[in-house]
């Protein structure tokens, strides 16, 4: 048997409630992603993770042609968004706006860590794959990370980044339409704000990307590890929080820079307490419908 890609000390090395024991006996080992040799017995007829779980596989086969084709469209346009808007940028950009534009790089970054926590939570904790257009089409991929987390390292850069992208083509467009239709000045007085609502859009768009590099323990380029060791995006070992059953924390994906504040505020609890006695949901459920769908 493979032994868990994390030991006791790597499990405490970050802040969270959950135990180390918690930790490495409540969450997929990824040292062996494709054929998840590191099981028991009895998990080897049911799994309790991995690609050969019977939800995993009923799941990853309602991945559509016509999902396909969306993630294409919205891929294809997010990148032409952000290249037009990149150039404008350039054009507009003075010496004098580079200590604000830092800052605003900043709290882009912040806020796109913000951003995945809340769309995360809401996709893992509310709504089914039976719902109309959402279900399947959106909720799905976050279904099937539970079960299968090692399965986004086996997904294509178009499947990876598609829904992220779509997320920011309405801001990226609006704020083509500004640089494009306001004077100079006027640009120049917003300029801050751009450069917030650029990063920020960046930073959204890559989300997906960086949440893949975490659950990739082979072959990662040397500046991808490197940005993950100093916490400049979402570490390996930070993640593996998230993915302890019931996947009831450490939301933020971007960066992880909020899961620990948030976690001490008792943030995410509150938030569902709230969703449940407004409208008497039960947190997870769907979620949990599908772990169990083991054989
Ligand atoms: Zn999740
Ligand atoms: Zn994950």
């Amino acid at each position: 048997m493979l032994q868990n890609t994390m030991n006791v000390s790597e499990a405490e090395s970050f802040p969270s409630d959950k135990s180390p024991k918690e930790i490495l006996t409540n969450s997929m080992p990824e040292g062996d992603p494709n054929s998840n040799t590191d099981i028991t017995k009895e998990e080897e007829s049911k799994p309790r993770w991995g690609p050969n779980h019977k939800g995993a596989k009923e799941l990853a086969n309602l991945y559509s042609s016509g999902k396909r084709l969306q993630e294409i469209i919205c891929f294809s346009l997010g990148i032409m968004l952000m290249a037009v808007n990149f150039v404008l940028m350039v054009k507009y950009l003075s010496w004098e706006a580079v200590p604000s534009m830092v800052l605003c790089a900043l709290l882009g970054m912040l806020s796109a860590d913000f951003s995945s926590g809340i769309v995360h939570w809401a996709a893992d904790t509310w709504g089914s794959i039976d719902m109309p257009i959402l279900g399947k089409n959106f909720l799905r991929p976050f279904r099937e990370h539970h079960i299968d987390p090692t399965s986004i390292t086996r997904h294509d850069f178009i499947e990876t980044n598609g829904d992220n992208m779509a997320l920011i083509l309405l801001p990226l467009l609006r704020m083509l339409y500004q640089l494009s239709t306001l004077t100079e000045a006027q640009i120049q007085d917003s300029y801050a704000w751009f450069s917030y609502v650029y990063l920020l859009a960046v930073f959204v768009a890559l989300t997906n990307q960086i949440h893949k590099w975490s659950h990739t323990y082979f072959g990662l380029p040397w500046y991808v590890t490197l940005l993950q060791d100093s916490r400049v995006i979402l570490p390996r070992r930070h993640h593996r929080i998230h993915h302890v059953a019931p996947h009831d924390t450490y939301y933020c994906i971007t960066t992880g820079w909020l899961d620990w504040p948030l976690e001490r505020l008792g943030f995410w609890g509150r938030l569902e307490a709230t969703v449940s006695w407004l409208t008497g949901a039960v947190p997870r459920d769907d979620d949990m419908r599908w772990a169990q769908k083991r054989s």
